[in-house]
C-alpha cells in the first residue's frame, strides 16, 4: 500500500492554512512543519494582523516547531509552504538546518531561488507541489483586493 502521507497530503494542509489567511484578509500563504509524518507546526501569514513584516507563515512555523521540539534545530523536519520562501524565510530556514523544504507556487520576483539565497547544505528543496491551487488562491486574493479599492 502507498503511504498516504506524501508531499501532496501535507501541502493540502498548508493550503488549508493559506485559506485561513485569505479569510482574515492576509496574503494567503500557509505552512506546516512535519516530522515522521506528524504535523508539529501550522501557521499562516499574519503580517497585517501583527503589523509585522516578519510574520510570514514560515517564520512562525519555524518558531512553533522549535518550541514543540524543545531545540532550535529542525533536523529531520520538512517544511511545506504554499509559496516559494522569500530571502528572509530562506535565511531563517538556513539557521534552522531543516532537512527539506517543499513549496507550491514559485515566486519569480521575491523568491529565494532567483535571488540566490543560500540554503543550508543539509537542506533539500522541492517545488511545484499543488502549485496551481496555491497560485490560484493568491491570484483570487489580489483580484478581490483590487476590486475593493
Ligand atoms: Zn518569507
Amino acid at each position: 500500500m502507498e503511504n498516504p502521507f506524501d508531499d501532496t497530503y501535507f501541502m493540502k494542509k498548508a493550503l488549508q492554512e493559506a485559506e485561513i489567511a485569505f479569510e482574515k484578509g492576509e496574503i494567503p500563504v500557509g505552512a506546516v512543519i512535519v516530522i515522521e509524518d506528524r504535523i508539529i507546526a501550522r501557521a499562516h501569514n499574519l503580517t497585517e494582523l501583527l503589523n509585522d513584516v516578519t510574520a510570514h507563515a514560515e517564520m512562525q512555523a519555524i518558531t512553533a516547531a522549535a518550541n514543540f521540539l524543545g531545540g532550535k534545530y529542525l533536523h529531520n523536519c520538512t517544511l511545506y509552504v504554499t509559496l516559494e520562501p522569500c530571502q528572509m524565510c530562506a535565511g531563517a530556514l538556513y539557521w534552522s538546518q531543516i532537512s527539506k523544504i517543499v513549496y507550491g507556487a514559485s515566486d519569480e520576483e521575491r523568491g529565494c531561488i532567483n535571488l540566490k539565497t543560500k540554503l543550508h547544505p543539509k537542506t533539500k528543496m522541492v517545488g511545484g507541489v499543488l502549485q496551481d491551487e496555491a497560485s490560484q488562491l493568491l491570484k483570487r486574493f489580489f483580484i478581490e483586493k483590487r476590486n475593493l479599492n
